[in-house]
């Protein structure tokens, strides 16, 4: 829960993101879903630069983590990338993001339904993802830990990771000095691909469930799961690490394609 779950409008924030569709941006709804009589729509929003590299933003697959669905509207306006394409799923769970629920209409958690594609949410990434074809994927979220801190997939480099974490913290950001399961984290904010995290995906792949993180991992496509502190009373500072990662991704990303 987040504080400010009770004023997140999502007709309100589906209108905000709509009206980035003109000459930088093409925005989409990907798919509709009914829910009490009302309609939940999950948009895509790509930038018109031709580019070779793409960057794929998933906002809001649990939908009780308002900081990154709250932080497309900023991303899209700082973005300013020539060689770099921007595709964002906002929010990847809307009905979630209205009811300020993790799990989806049906109580189901879209994060772990990657192998399955039960719910049409995880079905819409997935289209989204093979259309797309990114060459690297952040997806953003919020955990109730002290500081921010971030899961990368094996196919993040390390170094590329620990700028990533130099970059938020030079932001301003704190990173987290233990995960939410209080485990340690060397360097801050960075919990990176190991031994235990490939056993962990082993163990939840043979009950059927699979997060967007070893998705892409399938792929060989390196990815990034952004946990901001949710506790944070600050909005601009919970904001931060999500508007300033996906920018310091998308440096790094345009540094491959020259
Ligand atoms: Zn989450």
């Amino acid at each position: 829960m987040t504080t400010d779950a009770a004023a997140f409008d999502l007709d309100r924030y589906v209108a905000r993101i709509r009206s980035f569709d003109g000459a930088r941006f093409a925005v989409a709804t990907e798919v509709t879903i009914p829910y009490r009589g009302r309609a939940h729509p999950v948009l895509s929003v790509r930038s018109r630069a031709v580019a070779s590299k793409t960057l794929l933003v998933l906002a809001g697959v649990h939908g009780d983590e308002s900081a990154g669905i709250l932080a497309v509207p900023p991303i899209l306006e700082a973005w300013s990338s020539e060689v770099v394409r921007l595709v964002v799923i906002t929010p990847v769970n809307p009905v979630g993001a209205a009811q300020h629920s993790r799990a989806n209409a049906a109580g189901k958690d879209i994060n772990r339904d990657f192998i399955r594609f039960a719910t049409v949410e995880a079905r819409v990434v997935r289209d989204v993802f093979e259309r797309e074809r990114p060459d690297f994927v952040v997806s953003l979220h919020e955990g109730p830990q002290e500081g921010t801190f971030m899961f990368a997939n094996r196919f993040v480099d390390h170094a590329l990771a620990r700028g990533l974490c130099e970059a938020l913290a030079a932001g301003g950001t704190v990173l987290a000095k233990r995960d939410y399961f209080g485990r340690r984290l060397d360097p801050p904010g960075l919990a990176p691909a190991s031994v235990t995290t490939r056993a962990i995906w082993k163990l939840l792949a043979a009950l059927r469930t699979k997060a967007t993180l070893a998705y892409s991992a399938d792929r060989s496509v390196p990815e990034i799961v952004l946990e901001g502190a949710s506790r944070m009373a600050d909005e601009a500072a919970r904001l931060r690490p999500h508007v300033d990662l996906v920018a310091a991704v998308a440096e790094r990303v345009a540094g491959w394609s020259r």
